[in-house]
């Protein structure tokens, strides 16, 4: 049935609504960390995302303002603390298209993400591109295949890993990106690849995606900072 992105750091909730989703069918992708949802939102596949507000970091709020506004067309269902008026509001204008108030009845939380999912993509709230495309410059890669195409060019694989940072830095374009905070968003609890690793694999993306890989245009190097991508 439906792939449901879950970004929720209570573990108990998170465990229970996985449960309770995997019951009616649904293939539950789980994180703690709204950095990470957002870099495997962008990265596409998911019919349903389900974001807690009040994270660690990056709330839910911030995933979903950045996810539609990098083009995200994914319905949002947003999970809020009880009495958070506001925030509701702010939810819904940051992209969510239904929210549930905690503590909810696990049958409501499945009934919503049914009703979401059954959504045709690119009609939610929002609108926007389909997630499932990445740009950069002339270049379009698929999330789905993981080639990137350009008119008159040979397609390139990407693999996983080239991908998942791909997707982070288009879902922060102008933003400068510490190279720590890349490793830990693209390459999430693994920690063994250094920060070495991130400038290895930003080099393969310009090979990839630069005219002149001396002269970046989209991925800029900040020295001593981290890295900016440029649309
Ligand atoms: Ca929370």
């Amino acid at each position: 049935m439906s792939t449901v992105l879950l970004v929720e750091d209570e573990r108990l909730v998170a465990d229970m609504v996985r449960l309770n989703l995997e019951h009616a069918g649904c293939t539950v992708v789980h994180t703690d960390s709204g950095e990470v949802g957002l870099t495997k939102a962008v990265a596409g596949g998911f019919d349903v995302l389900v974001l807690d507000v009040m994270l660690p970091g990056m709330d839910g709020m911030e995933v979903a303002r950045r996810y539609r506004a990098g083009g995200g067309a994914t319905p949002i269902l947003m999970l809020t603390a009880r009495g958070e008026v506001p925030a509701r509001v702010a939810g819904l204008e940051a992209g969510a298209d239904d929210y549930l108030t905690k503590p909810f009845a696990m049958a409501e939380l499945v009934a919503r993400v049914r009703a979401l999912a059954r959504r045709a993509p690119g009609v939610s709230a929002a609108g926007g591109a389909s997630p499932r495309e990445l740009r950069v410059g002339a270049w379009v890669i698929s999330v789905v295949t993981r080639e990137a195409t350009r008119l008159g060019a040979p397609k390139v694989p990407l693999t996983e890993t080239e991908l998942a940072l791909l997707a982070l830095l288009v879902a922060h374009p102008g933003e400068v990106l510490a190279r720590a905070d890349i490793l830990e968003s693209a390459w999430g609890m693994d920690r063994s690849p250094t920060e070495r690793t991130v400038d290895n694999y930003v080099m393969r993306l310009r090979r990839m995606f630069e005219e002149d890989v001396n002269e970046p245009k989209h991925f800029l190097t900040l020295r001593g900072v981290g890295y900016r991508f440029e649309p």
